[in-house]
């Protein structure tokens, strides 16, 4: 299996000439899931004794698994929050895997770690932070929400420790009523409540809301969240007044950008997110809106050292690393072991430059707004919100939920487009995220024109 000879030459040569159509396929099918039954029937039996061979087995899911997989990376995947890497993205992806490097510690990965922290420290900028601001890639945006909340819960209670004070019998997160899912699933992992502030009519949180909450909460809160562009409609809270009254109470500010804070590349949306320069974490998913592959959060602390002091293990087979003075990333999040999971954005940021970066982000943008319009020119279609970002949502007037599962199965199955409903207040809502450059007004309308 290690050694090199005829066969591994040949497995490694079929595996990327594999990867190479796929990465180059210029009208990839969307394709789509099927039964188990279905799966088991044509493709079990794969682990044998004696192996099945590499002809077989990259046959094997060429033919039949990956048919069954959507791929995300098709202009009209429109669902959730898409993935449409670049090509040169794609492409380092493989040198990564062929690489075996060990990215959490600079000992051992010190060149991928510095190309990491290239990246990072231009986000950083990006997003207004200070010099010195620093973090790592961790797998995606409810880890890097969850390692940003643990780094501030420790500040909080070595805060208390020096002050020679109790913790609270229960410690506190305060975000929106629309923040992520990830902040409440952060929030059981590390036993501890949310409390919800609610929107305004705008969908957005607000600096009085927040303030109201510390104010009967006290210092039982050790974090604020503000969403820097929520995943159902790209909503960006007020992230300045939230900003001053965590601040205010000096309480660590946590940005939940994993989406949207891709925008910032984008001057003219830039006022869109002040006050994000105050946060004392950040994350970003490359994987979402930095056309990055699956699977990278770029999370990123004001002060690097907090986030070190909350997640470094330790032990005696660790010593050599944590006693260095060295830039190890695996003790800035919950993990150890990690892939240098930032350097296909890295390769691809270092080919192209930032600007074509600012481009694409700005294409989602531009389109949305226009499909909206689109939208509301049309009878029977109505926008249930204006968008802010790159997220649409509207309705088919008159349409139950089950009309419009029927008709997303039906987009599906014509392999046209991959559009879920979704619902705000209870009532059953389309939308379309927007991410990909390759996704056109023509696509967007066509299927508009199926709601007919
Ligand atoms: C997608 C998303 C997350 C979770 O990120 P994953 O990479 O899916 O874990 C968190 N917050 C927001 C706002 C998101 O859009």
């Amino acid at each position: 299996m290690h050694a090199i000879s005829d066969a591994t030459r040949d497995t490694v040569d079929g595996v990327l000439a594999y990867a190479r159509r796929r990465a180059l396929w210029k009208d990839v099918p969307l394709d789509g899931p099927v039964s188990p039954e279905e799966l088991a029937a044509r493709a079990s039996g794969s682990i044998t004794a004696d192996g099945i061979g590499a002809e077989r087995a990259t046959a094997l899911f060429a033919d039949v698994l990956a048919p069954t997989t959507l791929s995300i990376d098709h202009p009209g995947y429109l669902a959730f929050i898409p993935c449409a890497p670049s090509k040169a993205a794609i492409a380092f992806d493989l040198v990564v895997s062929a690489s075996a490097i060990y990215g959490g510690s600079w000992l051992e990965g010190a060149g991928a770690v510095f190309a990491e922290n290239e990246v990072l420290t231009w986000l950083a900028g990006e997003f207004g932070l200070p010099e010195g601001a620093g973090g790592v890639f961790v797998q995606g945006g409810t880890v890097g929400n969850l390692s940003a909340l643990v780094a501030a819960r420790d500040v909080a209670r070595r805060r208390n420790r020096e002050d020679v004070r109790a913790d609270p019998p229960r410690w506190l997160i305060v975000c929106s009523s629309e923040a992520h899912s990830s902040i409440a699933a952060a929030a059981a992992v590390m036993d501890v409540d949310v409390v919800p502030v609610p929107v305004g009519a705008d969908g957005r949180l607000y600096g009085d809301g927040v303030a109201a909450a510390l104010a009967a909460h006290g210092d039982a809160v050790f974090a604020v969240v503000a969403t820097g562009g929520t995943t159902n409609f790209g909503i960006v809270d007020d992230i300045a007044s939230v900003a001053a009254a965590a601040k205010e109470r000096d309480v660590w500010l946590h940005i939940d950008g994993a989406y949207g804070l891709a925008a910032m590349l984008v001057d003219r949306m830039r006022p869109a997110f002040a006050g994000v320069e105050l946060a004392d974490s950040v994350i970003v998913d490359p994987h979402k809106w930095l056309f990055a592959p699956f699977d990278a959060c770029a999370l990123i602390y004001r002060d690097p050292e907090q986030g070190r002091a909350a997640h470094t293990q330790r032990a005696e087979y660790l010593d050599t690393l944590t006693e260095r003075p060295d830039w190890n990333p695996s003790d800035l999040a919950v993990q150890l072991t990690r892939r240098p999971r930032g350097l296909p954005l890295w390769y691809s940021l270092a080919v192209h430059g930032t600007e074509q970066y600012r481009a694409a982000v700005d294409h989602g943008i531009r389109l949305a707004r226009e499909i909206a319009d689109e939208i509301a020119r049309r009878d029977g279609l109505s926008l249930v919100r204006e968008p802010q970002l790159s997220v649409v949502v509207f309705r088919r007037d008159g349409w139950s939920l089950a009309d419009y599962e029927a008709w997303s199965a039906r987009l599906l199955a014509d392999q046209r487009a991959f559009v879920v409903p979704s619902s705000h207040a209870g009532e059953p809502v389309l939308r379309f995220a927007i991410v990909n450059p390759l996704t056109t007004f023509e696509l967007l309308a066509g299927i508009l024109d199926t709601l007919a």
